[in-house]
């Protein structure tokens, strides 16, 4: 793995003594809605379906960024990297084997741990896992401590720094708060208010790889024995990163050595 997107174990163990405390601003105009979705889903939202992912990181190219775009799109994110201060949902990441020099690419997003210590190291219960599995950040409660995003050891958060424009209402932003992948959980939610299966949506990521006919991704339900992604993990298996922390991940790889 490249050394900039090294994935650091060690950063699960930060436990730190003093909250630095960071105020939120809006951007003018916007409210944010406590994740409207996320708190009516969240109790509709139940233990019978585990939300997931499967990629397979033989089919993503090298180079192609086309998950990257949608996101982004979807989420009214910038596009910016790290540096240049606005988040990345979901950024492509280069494996290298140091021995024989072989290289992946694959995408890296929010692992929607089942056991996620970016919940358990949050001072406020603002980081928080529904029902589903899908992992969140309700922005009201989140007080822009960052102890999630040094607890996470996949660097999947992000800390907003500046004020932010042209937000969308399903993704509510603000500035001294953190975020993440929500799986797009207003897809997921809208998909249960559809009646016909054949309308549901699958995240704006997948949806992406899917129409460019990469097919490196599925969504679906880990729970359910007959949705396609079980079927590729049974027919294929399917690892977790770092299945050492025994956080039980939602996303799940396949092609990586
Ligand atoms: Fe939390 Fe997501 Fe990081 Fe897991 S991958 S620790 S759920 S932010
Ligand atoms: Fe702190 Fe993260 Fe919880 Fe926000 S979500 S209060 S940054 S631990
Ligand atoms: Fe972005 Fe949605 Fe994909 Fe998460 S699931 S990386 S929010 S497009």
């Amino acid at each position: 793995m490249s050394d900039e997107q090294t994935v650091n174990p060690s950063r699960r163990h930060f436990v730190g003594s003093a909250v630095a405390v960071a105020g939120i601003t809006i951007a003018p105009g916007v409210f944010l809605t406590r994740v409207a979705h996320a708190e009516s889903a969240s109790q509709a939202a139940t233990e019978k379906n585990r939300w997931g992912m499967l990629i397979d990181s033989s089919k993503c190219a090298t180079g192609c960024n086309d998950c990257v775009t949608a996101c982004n799109k979807e989420n009214g994110i910038s596009g910016f990297n790290r540096e240049k201060t606005d988040a990345q949902w979901i950024r492509k990441v280069t494996l290298k084997d140091k021995t024989t020099g072989y290289v992946q690419s694959l995408p890296l997003l929010c692992q929607h741990c089942k056991n996620p210590p970016c919940v358990d190291v949050c001072p406020t219960g603002a980081s928080m896992k529904r029902a589903d599995g899908i992992v969140l950040v309700d922005k009201h409660i989140c007080i822009g401590c960052r102890y999630c995003m040094m607890a996470c050891p996949f660097k999947a958060r992000s800390f907003i720094h500046e004020v932010l424009e042209e937000q969308k209402a399903i993704a509510p932003r603000g500035k001294g708060t953190v975020e993440s992948c929500t799986l797009c959980v207003h897809r997921v939610d809208a998909n249960r208010a559809e009646v016909d299966p054949a309308k549901h949506k699958d995240p704006a990521c997948v949806e992406a790889c899917t129409t460019k006919e990469h097919r490196a991704m599925w969504f679906g339900d880990l729970n359910d024995e007959n949705s396609e992604i079980r079927k590729q993990l049974k027919a294929h298996g399917g690892q977790q990163i770092r299945a050492d922390l025994k956080l039980d991940t939602g996303v799940r790889y396949q092609g990586i050595n």
